[in-house]
């Protein structure tokens, strides 16, 4: 009997270790193609860079019909991959644990209405300027009229609302609702911005919150994106143990849900722990 414990013993040992490695190749592999995304990644807007001042070198830079059109995508492209860089490290920030959470109580009520109010601004200033080129749409709001108070970081948690926001823009016709909603269900607050846009399909519900996942790499790339928006935003919402997800019916539009932890208050003011 001891010599079969002591083999199952053994042999369960050997697993253990075989998981570990396994574990620890996994982790590799990521690493390996993560850094060949990046590469990838930067490569392209820098090829492009490159044609464009070459076709400069070679003599555009004379023609003042398409030199500014040549230095403006040179411009786009250096920003894009800015943005690319510094998406790239608060990843990494967040990746080591020493991004720091700047948590506060705050009514979130308030907080997604002054969210919103800076786009509405936006849509304001830009019609100011009646730029045809700009995308209009309108913000419908649905938010409980109930107080809801949350522990946030809120400059994380903006950053997460803007780029939802700035999606639901990005990959919506003209003339598009957004509607964000916002809720108390249970022991949590549930946030959702819906758009009437492209949708996503099926397949693909999951796997936008992946680093550099685009469903159109091409029509990602043209509106300036970086592919790593949700990721950062998958990465922050669970920083505050909350949750986010998606749902879309593709062609009609898709929803972005936020749900965060929530402790109901009681009337006294007091929270029920207290009591
Ligand atoms: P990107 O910089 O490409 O926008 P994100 O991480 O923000 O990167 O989004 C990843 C991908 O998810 C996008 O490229 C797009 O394909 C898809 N996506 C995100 N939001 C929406 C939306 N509101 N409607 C349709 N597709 C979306």
């Amino acid at each position: 009997f001891s010599l079969i414990q002591r083999v199952t013993g053994f042999v369960s040992g050997l697993v253990c270790v075989l998981h570990d490695i396994t574990e620890q190749q996994k982790n590799e592999r990521e690493q390996q193609q993560f850094v060949s995304n990046v590469s990838h990644e930067l490569r392209t807007p820098l090829t492009s860079m490159r044609a464009y001042v070459e076709a400069l070198n070679d003599g555009a830079w004379k023609d003042p019909n398409i030199a500014p059109q040549f230095l403006g995508v040179v411009q786009e492209e250096t920003e894009r991959m800015i943005r690319m860089i510094n998406d790239l490290l608060s990843l990494s920030r967040m990746d080591r644990g020493v991004a720091k959470m700047d948590l506060e109580w705050v009514n979130i009520n308030d907080f997604v209405n002054h969210v919103l109010n800076r786009f509405d601004m936006m849509l304001k200033k830009d019609a100011e300027k009646s730029d045809n080129s700009v995308k209009k749409y309108t913000i419908k709001r649905e938010i409980t009229k109930q107080a809801l108070w949350v522990e946030i970081d809120t400059d994380k948690m903006m950053q997460v609302i803007d780029n939802i926001m700035n999606n639901a823009i990005k990959y919506s016709p003209d003339g598009g609702v957004i509607t964000v909603r916002l809720l108390q269900a249970h022991k949590h607050i549930i946030l959702s911005i819906s758009d009437q846009g492209l949708g996503i399909p099926r397949k693909d519900l999951n796997k936008i919150f992946d680093r550099f996942y685009r469903v159109d790499k091409a029509r990602s790339r043209k509106q300036g994106g970086t592919g790593l928006g949700l990721a950062i935003s998958k990465e922050i919402v669970e920083a505050h143990n909350g949750r986010i997800w998606a749902d879309s019916a593709e062609g009609e539009g898709s929803t972005f849900y936020i749900s965060l932890p929530f402790e109901p208050i009681s009337e006294e003011g007091a929270s029920w722990d207290e009591i």
